[in-house]
C-alpha cells in the first residue's frame, strides 16, 4: 500500500507519500457502492484501493470531529421490584421473574 493517510485531495492532486504497513481488511460492498468506488477510480486514475483509503480516512476525520464530547446516553434504570431475580443481572424481567436472557437460559436448561 502506497499511502495509508491518503485523502481524496491527493488523488486529484497525486501527492504521495512512501509506503507503510497494511493489512488486509475483507469487506462485504454493496455492488451499487462498488460500481460508485469504480468510478471515482478511474475519473481520478486512482485504484480502488486508493479511493477506498481516501474515503476512509475523510469519513474517520469526519466521524471523529462529529463524535468529540459525546457520550452514550445513560442506561434507563430498571426499579428494583421490576428487575430479574437473578443475582447480579439488572435487566427488566418478563417472565418467571427472570428477564428474556435468563427465561431463555432456564427454557433451554430443561429442554436439555
Ligand atoms: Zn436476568
Amino acid at each position: 500500500m502506497r499511502n495509508p493517510n491518503l485523502r481524496l485531495n491527493d488523488l486529484v492532486s497525486r501527492g504521495r507519500k512512501g509506503r507503510e504497513e497494511s493489512k488486509l481488511m475483507n469487506v462485504k460492498v454493496p455492488a451499487h457502492v462498488l460500481a460508485r468506488i469504480d468510478r471515482v477510480a478511474s475519473n481520478l486514475g486512482a485504484t480502488k484501493t486508493e479511493v477506498v483509503i481516501a474515503i476512509l480516512n475523510e469519513g474517520l476525520d469526519t466521524a471523529e470531529s462529529e463524535l468529540r464530547g459525546w457520550t452514550p446516553p445513560p442506561k434507563p434504570v430498571v426499579p428494583k421490584e421490576r428487575r430479574c431475580t437473578v443475582k447480579g443481572c439488572d435487566r427488566e424481567r418478563v417472565a418467571k421473574g427472570l428477564c428474556a436472557t435468563h427465561y431463555q437460559a432456564q427454557r433451554r436448561a430443561r429442554a436439555a
